[in-house]
């Protein structure tokens, strides 16, 4: 069924880069075959999932939406991918996304945009466009993303369906491409509570293979799921409900906390007087790491080469012969003609928001601006970690919005950067303080948009968080 329905759609959609119908339809024959044998199967058994294209899969191309990646295979699984395959989930296929997860509005892709299936002239938002877009449109159940500053949570309010970033460190991240590695988290995407707290038990949990991974138990996230927590406290962030705010998605967020007051939560006013900060925080953190992150694309270990420059495997051996000769002449031509074809693959294969923040994250790491940039940035981001460590003294979640405004029209952000960037007003101070949050569907502006709710938790707290998303639904 989601094989024909992305048969059917995707040609105006475009949420997916590749659709691999005869792996995925053998994967459920031979799931289908060893329940019939009576076999235990996994949690996800049967059950299509759509993946972000920046998680390694063995043997399939790796795109990360860039054509600096175009024809990479990884010769391995992402733990993720590895997780899924455990919990006999049936790999669907590989979902659009910004170039390197760079964007807000998947338009940042090298291949194609995505378009909002609840209004095709519209953005699905991004950078996980892709994956809130196969789902919103019935084209696969489940779908993971990754979030950065939003990326899992904006398209899901965009698209109205649920999205959560994990808290950083509960999902592994071995195998995902790093965008900014202080920041990134693999999240998954769904279309209802339960289902995302089924996917979110399939991929959470420690890992040996990354560093940053959080050894601790994983609680079961479908336990008591539907148990309405007693006594919530929910925190309404003055800060949330500034400027900029649009009218039908403050009534939207507003009616719910109205109905989780009617449940008997307590709602406790609250400030983050940091957060006016977190977005300038997060445009100088992310792209400082992102610009380190990516040097690693030289068109030389792997990865787009271009075609103009000489082969690389001839400059190495005419330099080591420069070398054994000890011809300095020769060795410093060799050198500039290296450099240059590093120029020229990053030029010819690297998108222009890519190369925005490889630039502006040199910048702010370069001698001189160092301490006045990024250094600044990291106290900054402290501060509005410790904004959220007093707020949760004082209430058990925060509820708010998660965009400022419903989905925007494709082309809108064409000429403005900054426009974009401040779509993440809301999304950005949940990664810079590691914290799990996630949004859900709350009702729709009058042009029948979906409009989303956001809750933010404490670290570790992602069972509350479902818990307190499953008594709105
Ligand atoms: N929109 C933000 C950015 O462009 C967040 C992206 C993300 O979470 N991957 O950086």
């Amino acid at each position: 069924a989601c094989l024909d329905r992305t048969e059917s759609h995707d040609a105006q959609v475009g949420a997916f880069l590749r659709v691999d119908a005869d792996a995925a339809l053998a994967q459920a024959d031979a799931i289908d075959k060893r329940r019939a044998a009576g076999e235990t199967l996994g949690p996800l058994a049967g059950l299509p999932v759509a993946v972000k294209d920046l998680l390694c899969q063995q043997g399939e191309p790796t795109t990360c939406a860039s054509r600096m990646l175009e024809n990479f295979r990884p010769p391995y699984d992402s733990t993720v991918v590895a997780k899924l395959r455990e919990a006999d989930a049936v790999l669907l296929g590989r979902t659009n996304m910004d170039e390197f997860a760079m964007g807000g509005s998947t338009e940042n892709s090298a291949f194609q945009p995505t378009r909002n299936p609840w209004d095709l002239k519209r953005s699905p938002g991004g950078s996980s466009g892709g994956a809130a877009a196969c789902v919103a449109a019935g084209m696969a159940p489940l779908s993971i993303g990754t979030d950065t500053g939003g990326s899992i949570r904006q398209p899901s309010a965009f698209c109205g369906v649920v999205g959560m970033k994990p808290t950083y460190g509960r999902v592994s991240r071995f195998g995902l491409v790093a965008f900014a590695s202080s920041l990134d988290q693999v999240g998954p995407i769904a279309g209802s509570v339960t289902d995302t707290a089924l996917l979110l038990d399939a991929i959470a949990g420690h890992c040996e293979r990354d560093s940053t991974s959080l050894d601790v138990a994983k609680p079961n996230y479908l336990q008591d799921i539907d148990k309405p927590l007693d006594g919530l406290r929910l925190g309404v962030v003055t800060e949330h409900f500034g400027k900029g705010l649009d009218p039908e998605v403050e009534s939207a967020v507003r009616a719910a906390i109205a109905a989780y007051e009617g449940q008997g939560a307590e709602i406790v006013e609250l400030s983050l007087p940091h957060s006016k900060h977190a977005v300038a925080t997060y445009y100088v953190i992310a792209p400082c790491e992102a610009s380190s992150n990516l040097a690693r694309y030289d068109g030389a270990h792997y990865g787009y080469r271009t075609e103009e420059r000489a082969m690389l495997a001839q400059l190495q051996a005419d330099r080591k012969a420069a070398q054994e000769a000890g011809d300095e002449q020769a060795l410093d031509d060799i050198d500039t003609a290296l450099v240059r074809m590093y120029r020229q693959s990053r030029s010819e294969a690297i998108g222009p928001e890519v190369k925005r923040r490889i630039m502006l994250g040199a910048y702010a790491l370069s001698a001189g601006y160092y301490d006045a940039y990024y250094l600044k940035a990291l106290k900054v981001r402290r501060l509005i970690r410790q904004d959220f460590d007093q707020a949760f003294e004082k209430v058990d979640l925060i509820i708010g919005p998660t965009t400022a405004a419903p989905a925007p029209e494709l082309g809108q952000f064409d000429n403005d950067p900054l426009g974009m960037y401040l779509l993440d007003l809301y999304t950005v101070s949940a990664n810079l303080a590691g914290l799990p949050a996630m949004s859900l569907p709350c009702g729709q502006s009058k042009s029948g948009l979906p409009i989303g709710l956001q809750l933010h938790a404490p670290p570790l707290e992602e069972a509350r968080l479902l818990r307190a998303a499953r008594m709105f639904e």
